[in-house]
């Protein structure tokens, strides 16, 4: 199945060290032939997403806070100057305050909740905005990184579960006003995977534990497989699919006990 993405310019948000799962879809990106251009939140973060990018022969690293409205302008400019267009946006950016991650959800102050839907949901529509403008003519295509507290209660995952059920619903919208221009939108919803964001949620260990004893895989997934599924999503495998939400979790979400 090797170059099934060549010729494919992708833009993965999300990298910030080699275990973010964003890192695990640039690979597999990679590895079926896409050509890819990353973006970093931070100076601290640049230092350590550059020389990733540039090990797979990527020199196209731009800063973008998904707060900013001009560093997103300033990306997709910069990437219309250098590639003329765009073929896929990898979404994989979530953050909420920590104590909001502790306490439970009833006491979510407005702040904290308007943050966590900000960087975590719409952070999506005004992305996939830029990006579809770069995509005419071009069967784009969007992928973004969701979790089921979105559709259950999780304990501690509290405004995270509410943001991407906001990011799921996205997805759904986006796809709809998107699929005229032949730009397909979907979700992955991973099974727990140790990365510097799920540090960050309490009780992540026994999350990833019970997951793993109870997914009919008996095990849980690695962040490789979330790659692979994205190849399945972005590329011509996945062209009658979109607006979906797609569990990639050994299964876990289809256990009721
Ligand atoms: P990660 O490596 O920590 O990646 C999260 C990324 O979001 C980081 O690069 C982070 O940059 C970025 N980000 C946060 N605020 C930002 C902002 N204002 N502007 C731009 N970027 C910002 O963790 P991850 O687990 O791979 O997370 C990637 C996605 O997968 C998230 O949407 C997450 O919810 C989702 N997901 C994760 C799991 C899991 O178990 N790990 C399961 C299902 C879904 P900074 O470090 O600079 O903040």
């Amino acid at each position: 199945m090797a170059g099934i993405l060549a010729g494919k310019k992708a833009l993965i948000f999300g990298v910030a060290n080699e275990r973010s799962i964003a890192w695990a879809v640039a690979r597999e990106l990679h590895a079926h032939g896409a050509e890819l251009a990353f973006t970093y939140a931070g100076e601290v973060l640049e230092k350590r997403v550059r020389p990733l990018a540039e090990g797979i022969g990527s020199s196209l690293v731009l800063p973008c806070d998904v707060t900013r409205d001009d560093e997103i302008e300033s990306v997709f400019e910069e990437v219309g100057r250098e590639w003329g267009g765009l073929d896929i946006l990898v979404h994989a950016i979530a953050f909420a305050n920590k104590e909001d991650l502790a306490q439970p959800y009833v006491e979510t102050g407005r702040a904290g909740f308007h943050t966590a839907l900000d960087i975590s949901a719409y952070s999506l529509v005004v992305l996939t905005r830029h990006a579809a403008r770069l995509m005419k003519g071009r069967d784009g295509a969007v992928v973004t990184l969701t979790y089921m507290g979105s559709e259950k209660v999780v304990p501690n995952y509290n405004v995270m579960g509410v943001a991407k059920a906001a990011l799921e619903a996205s997805v759904r919208y986006l796809a709809y006003d998107l699929g005229a221009d032949g730009i397909r939108v979907n979700a992955i919803s991973a099974g727990p995977v140790k990365t510097l964001a799920a540090a960050g949620i309490a009780g992540f260990r026994d999350m990833l534990r019970l997951a793993g004893e109870r997914a009919p895989l008996k095990r849980n997934v690695d962040a490789a497989e979330i790659g692979r599924t994205a190849v399945y999503l972005v590329s011509e495998l996945g062209s009658g699919v979109t607006g979906e939400t797609l569990h990639v979790d050994a299964g876990y979400n289809v256990m009721g006990m």
